[in-house]
């Protein structure tokens, strides 16, 4: 009884969260945030991360994992993407008139990813907003890729044609075959959290950041590591990555694009905390 009270609680609370995340999607009032990414070089952030967000002061709180996963599983990933790409594309028609030219990382479902107008839909979209698709960068995960399919391959191509760039999401935690890094055209992967946190403590996770950053190496990807909280857990990649791009909380959260804007503006550069 207590599991079937708990069952229907919990489908009312999602029917709930389906509601309002499709009258939020329909007026347009989710938030997308971006996070810096920046070159352990020269401390320069070049390119950013965006990330939705649910609206402030709403009564349900509902993370972004759950906003994208809801999205997937009802139908409404399109309209989700669709809205994070015209936000993205009208900040960066903003920020350039202010002097701020930053590409920019979108998270793909896999059904979007299988979608073969999507790369069509991107190119109106930049066309729309005057902007180069070259500035959009979508970040897939394994578990998307994997599958080999014949209309994500092609969706993958259609984008990179268009000239967008891709790059491979949460790496070495999902099913990795590996085949996908001929078959499928990436730019860059991006070294999972789980493998950064353990760089202090754990020689297997040093062996396996390293291993992934000389597989990068040799495929000519960019790498980036993600979600760099600690500065133990920078300290070592400072001693041992020296060739890579940093995302985390220790060098700046997720901002909205005003705060993004007024933190570029009094530096471009971002130090560890
Ligand atoms: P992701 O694409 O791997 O995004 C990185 C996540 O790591 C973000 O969580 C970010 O806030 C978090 N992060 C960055 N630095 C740190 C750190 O130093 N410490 C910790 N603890 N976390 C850090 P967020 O924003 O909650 O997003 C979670 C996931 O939701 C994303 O993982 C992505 O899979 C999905 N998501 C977010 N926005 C979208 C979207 O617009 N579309 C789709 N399809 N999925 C999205
Ligand atoms: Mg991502
Ligand atoms: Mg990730």
């Amino acid at each position: 009884l207590v599991q079937c009270i708990g069952a229907d609680d919990n489908a009312a609370r999602m029917a709930e969260i389906e509601t309002a995340l499709r009258r939020h999607l329909f007026s347009n009032d989710l938030e997308v945030h971006f996070q810096p990414q920046i070159d352990l070089a020269t401390n320069q952030c070049h390119a950013a991360e965006a990330l939705i967000r649910w609206p402030r002061n709403h009564p349900l709180q509902v993370s972004p994992a759950m906003i994208a996963s809801i999205c997937d599983d009802r139908g409404m990933i399109g309209q989700l993407t669709q809205f994070v790409i015209n936000t993205v594309l009208r900040q960066q028609m903003m920020w350039q008139a202010q002097g701020i030219d930053l590409s920019i990382g979108i998270n793909l479902s896999a059904k979007t990813a299988n979608d073969p107008g999507f790369a069509a839909q991107v190119a109106q979209a930049c066309e729309t907003w005057s902007l180069s698709p070259t500035r959009l960068l979508f970040e897939l995960t394994e578990d998307s890729i994997v599958r080999n399919e014949r209309a994500t391959i092609e969706c993958m191509h259609a984008l990179r044609n268009i000239g967008c760039e891709l790059s491979i999401d949460d790496f070495g935690t999902g099913y990795s075959s590996l085949t996908y890094l001929h078959t499928l055209p990436f730019d860059e992967i991006k070294i999972d959290r789980s493998f950064i946190q353990g760089l202090p403590q754990q020689a297997v996770s040093r062996a396996i950041v390293n291993a992934i950053l000389a597989l990068a190496s040799g495929l000519k990807l960019e790498a980036v590591a993600e979600g760099i909280e600690r500065p133990d857990e920078f300290a070592c990649i400072q001693q041992n990555l020296p060739d890579c791009t940093l995302q985390g909380n220790l060098f700046c959260p997720p901002l909205s694009a005003a705060d993004l804007r007024a933190r570029l503006h009094t530096d471009t550069r971002f130090q560890p905390a």
